[in-house]
């Protein structure tokens, strides 16, 4: 640890000596700049593509065919990078000192209903069975938009990483551990799954395994970073364990409320 003396004056002939592990500092800021250049390079895709189309576009006015396929191929570039910098503004907020994150109690049953209702057209397209086996009906205290969007990664990307006509299978399970309650949401896929060596890396910002199969399927690397952000600032946790050629489960873990809950209120 390299420790270097930060002296601010305080009036009064007072100072105040701060000592500041600048390796630490230095660790950080080093991590904000492989932070911004990924995120550049990675805005740089979309955006030349988008240039290169829309001047494709421009050329093939006289040529409906290849107007249709340009204006296509145009539209899921922009959503790609509309999706990027969504994710990014998350990811930033979600590693502020305050991510704003409400607090209410919410039925995690619910939530994943509302993850599945939102990744069903897409299983669809692909053909993959969502299945909710089994659900224990627990609350947690926490952010309902947040949860949500962390159990639509996990179960979008079991989608993605799956062949077609594979089954992703979700589960809410009350959990006992040491004297505490939690509740496990598993996302489980019988997809291509993940190389013990890579099992680690895929939480970090802007990595994935498999760059074509990301890349086709819009990935940005950004998903399970985000999910990790938010199962922490839940208290809680996210695992995974996966085979390669069987399959992958993701299991969130949250801090079960188990406090009262507020009588709702009578309808007219
Ligand atoms: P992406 O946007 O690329 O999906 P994520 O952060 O969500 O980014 O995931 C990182 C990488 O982890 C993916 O690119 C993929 O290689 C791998 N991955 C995530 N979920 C699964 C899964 N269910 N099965 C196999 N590989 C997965």
């Amino acid at each position: 640890m390299e420790v270097a003396a930060h002296v601010r004056p305080l009036g009064n002939d007072r100072v105040l000596v701060l000592g500041v592990d600048e390796s630490g500092e230095r660790r950080v800021e080093a991590v904000r700049r492989d932070f911004v250049a990924n995120i550049s390079h990675e805005l740089k895709t979309p955006i030349g593509a988008i240039s290169v189309l829309s001047e494709a576009l421009a050329a093939a006015r006289d040529d409906p065919e290849a107007v249709d396929l340009f204006s296509g191929r145009l539209q899921r570039e922009t959503a790609r990078l509309a999706e990027l910098i969504n994710q990014i503004i998350d990811l930033s907020r979600l590693q502020s000192e305050d991510p704003m994150l409400s607090r209410e109690l919410v039925d995690v049953g619910e939530v994943v209903a509302e993850a599945v209702s939102r990744s069903q057209e897409r299983a669809t397209q692909r053909g993959v069975g969502l299945i909710v086996a089994h659900t224990d009906v627990v609350r947690v205290m926490g952010d309902r938009w947040q949860l949500a969007d962390a159990i639509t990664n996990l179960v979008q990307n079991a989608i993605n990483y799956s062949n077609e006509r594979a089954r992703v299978t979700i589960s809410v399970q009350a959990v006992a551990q040491d004297g505490d309650d939690f509740v496990d949401v598993k996302v489980s896929d019988n997809g291509i799954g993940i190389r013990p060596e890579e099992q680690e890396r895929i939480f970090e910002r802007f990595y994935r395994v498999d760059y074509g199969r990301s890349r086709e399927s819009g990935g940005t690397g950004l998903g399970l970073s985000i999910v990790r952000h938010i199962a922490v600032t839940h208290g809680g946790s996210i695992r995974v364990w996966s085979r390669p050629g069987q399959g992958s489960t993701f299991t969130l873990r949250l801090p079960a409320y188990l406090g009262p809950v507020e009588p709702e209120e009578d309808t007219p």
